[in-house]
């Protein structure tokens, strides 16, 4: 008797287990912007591992690398010492983002993953400050350790924990103002006023486009007078681009736009290139401040991580032209999903992003997850985000190419129309 594919999942993996709910296939094969299951099923794939594979999947030049780089025995572990690959990560890093946007940038490794750069970045923040609370905005999402937890504006997620979680201060994102409130008047009078009980924050934490959260955008001029306000009350501003980074948005950097610098950046995700683990704490040279091994950890260093993100960079960023064809992409979605939303002007509320990050609202807050399966029968894969997973989100490869996109926008469509 052969049993059913799924079962060792089903008895032995945790219930917690999610997106293979959302998406009823065993996946044995990718390339490029698809994925294939072990029935044979093709599947357009506008997920890219939540934003971990912005080359796609198996990207040939990246592979080329990373083979060539185990054939020849190279290092494979993590740790902190010195090797070639970490070598040629950092002078590329540094010649093909760094200077060229003139960023004076310490360069740390947290740890595998996006929440071990925020942890870090937390961290840091309270031993430069000297204090506990960290400022975060309604619908954020940094990670599920503790301290990435406590500034994640998600009450289903934040019980997972069990109990409340200390030191998170939450306050609205801009897109609880509809554009009308250009300044932080009401933050700085809650700073002041000490019955508010709010302690002067060390930091403050912000993602310029929320993914996990809707696919909420900031605006420049927002960030910028949040930039501003951190500077005179002595707070520290992290931007996490954990998931906005690596040119999802269009410019390497998502905060580029707004033309501000923050003290201290989250990198993950598509920093690895080829969805290996991989993250990095950027920070301003002054905050420099752990002594060597206060901060540290087995899995820091990942070197073959660090031989497919050169190739990454060195591919896609040298030649300044990534930010150019993403905007250009990006606007071509952004035409498809205006056109669906006047199609059915009544039940989509509102479709919204930047470069190639797209939410499609609904006003029925089921209808995004029945899109997304109905997506998935006609070969499209699509998450949901949002408070209430009432947004489909879009975010295809950067290096999807236009007829894909086109094929992805058509299924799309037509799962609107039969849900
Ligand atoms: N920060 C942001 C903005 C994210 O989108 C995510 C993951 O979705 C994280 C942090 C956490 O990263 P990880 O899941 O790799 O820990």
């Amino acid at each position: 008797i052969t049993p059913p594919a799924t079962a060792v999942f089903e008895t032995l993996e945790s219930e917690v287990r999610s997106y293979c709910r959302s998406w009823p296939a065993v996946f044995d094969r990718a390339q490029g912007s698809r994925m294939f299951d072990e029935d044979g099923h093709v599947y357009l794939d506008f997920f890219s591992g939540a934003g971990a594979l912005n080359y796609g999947h198996n990207n040939p030049v990246l592979k080329r690398a990373l083979l060539d780089y185990l054939e020849r025995d190279g290092v494979t572990h993590g740790l902190d010492m010195s090797t070639t690959a970490k070598r040629a990560f950092l002078e590329s890093f540094d010649e093909v983002i760094l200077k060229p946007r003139s960023l004076d940038y310490k360069v740390m490794f947290p740890g595998p993953t996006g929440t071990n750069a925020v942890e870090a970045a937390l961290k840091l923040a309270r031993k430069a400050k000297g204090r506990e609370s960290i400022v975060s905005f309604t619908n954020a999402f940094h990670g599920m350790s503790l301290g990435s937890l406590a500034v994640t504006g998600n009450a289903f997620k934040r019980a997972g924990a069990g109990i409340p979680l200390v030191h998170g201060t939450p306050m609205p994102f801009d897109n609880y103002f509809d554009g009308k409130v250009p300044d932080f008047l009401w933050f700085e009078r809650l700073l002041e006023d000490s019955g508010s009980g709010l302690n002067h924050p060390a930091a403050v934490i912000v993602e310029t486009v929320q993914g996990e959260g809707g696919i909420n955008v900031a605006r420049p001029e927002w960030l910028r007078a949040l930039a501003d306000l951190c500077e005179r009350r002595d707070m520290l501003l992290i931007v996490d681009d954990i998931q906005m980074g690596c040119g999802r948005t269009g410019p390497f950097f998502s905060f580029e736009e707004a033309g501000i610098t923050p003290d201290i950046v989250t990198l993950s995700k598509s920093i690895g290139g080829y969805g290996m683990p991989m993250s990095l704490t950027l920070f301003k040279p002054e905050l420099d401040l752990w002594e060597p091994g206060e901060h540290n950890g087995t899995f820091r260093g990942n070197n073959p991580a660090f031989v497919t993100a050169t190739a990454a960079l060195d591919t896609y960023w040298a030649d300044g032209q990534m930010e150019k064809q993403t905007l250009a992409r990006g606007e071509q979605v952004e035409q498809a999903l205006r056109t669906i939303a006047a199609e059915h002007s009544s039940e989509v509320v509102e479709h919204r992003g930047r470069g190639l990050v797209w939410g499609l609202e609904f006003a029925d807050k089921a209808r995004a997850a029945k899109v997304s399966a109905r997506a998935f029968e006609l070969g499209l894969l699509i998450e949901t985000s949002g408070p209430e997973s009432e947004v489909v989100k879009l975010l295809p490869a950067l290096t999807t190419t236009p007829e894909e996109l086109d094929e992805g926008l058509r299924i799309l469509t037509r799962a609107v129309r039969d849900t």
